[in-house]
């Protein structure tokens, strides 16, 4: 059976020290836990500290990074490259979070370039799709997601199975302000995610990882965690305490007879 996905993204949050206190208590925490695999994404300036504490652990929990400029090197002041986070050790490269889109100027087509390059790099690009609310009430939220997936696959070959997620977060669902979403929206909205792959990549397309996210909590986790094409869990606030996130762990409980 594959491993349900649990990880959070900090965001532009933590010092290095309250960073690495999260790290070592969310190590142990995890430990008996092998059923699950788990993530964190804190900002770059911790990823080399927090990779040694994860090695010295010797944790099964994987690291990623909030974003990724798509070239190896060259004239971008400001950003980071494969080549930089390779030399980290990074598992895992968020790309098109909402907040990158709506404040970075990320495109559908800058997270297709980014998505490449994190493949070629042997990163596992986790890629972040997600309908504004203007969408929902208008009733184009699976045409939106629909663009949003297939631009950020465009060039990406069967073969890379596996080695991408896909994270659905509708947009009015997530941050202090997120309304979470009903269970049934959720389901078909996963379902009709997971057709786009199967059309996309025939059967092949069931074994792509679907995680959802937007105002999961202790209270939603389980509901969300049991949907068929769900296949992981991508948490933000309520993942921000070591204790937090073990209290979702434990309210998602036993999946073992998901079908
Ligand atoms: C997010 O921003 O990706 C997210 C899931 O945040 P939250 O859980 O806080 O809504």
């Amino acid at each position: 059976m594959k491993k349900f996905l649990m990880g959070t993204n900090w965001k532009m949050n933590k010092t290095l020290a309250e960073g690495l206190d999260y790290t070592t208590g969310l190590t142990t925490i995890i430990a008996p836990y092998s059923q699950f695999e788990f993530f964190i994404i804190p900002p770059y300036t911790h990823l080399w500290k927090i990779k040694e504490a994860i090695t010295a652990q010797k944790s099964p929990l994987k690291l990623g990074a909030q974003n990724m400029h798509q070239q190896d090197s060259g004239q971008f002041t400001g950003e980071i490259s494969p080549v930089m986070l390779a030399e980290i050790g990074i598992d895992i490269i968020e790309l098109g979070h909402s907040e990158r889109r709506q404040y970075f100027n990320e495109t559908d087509q800058t997270v297709n370039l980014k998505t490449l390059a994190a493949l070629k790099h042997g990163f596992t690009p986790l890629i972040c799709i997600g309908e504004q609310l203007v969408d929902k009430d208008y009733h184009v939220s699976k045409e939106m997601l629909a663009k949003q997936l297939k631009i950020a696959l465009n060039d990406v070959l069967a073969d890379d199975i596996g080695n991408f997620w896909i994270a659905y977060e509708p947009v009015w669902a997530i941050g202090v302000n997120g309304i979470p979403a009903e269970t049934p929206y959720v389901e078909e909205i996963h379902n009709f995610l997971r057709s786009i792959l199967i059309d996309r990549y025939g059967a092949r397309g069931a074994d792509v990882p679907l995680l959802f996210g937007g105002s999961v909590n202790i209270n939603n986790a389980r509901d969300y965690a049991l949907l068929k094409n769900v296949d992981g869990l991508f948490i933000g606030r309520s993942a921000w305490e070591p204790d937090l996130f073990k209290a979702i762990i434990v309210a998602v409980g036993d999946l073992s007879n998901k079908v």
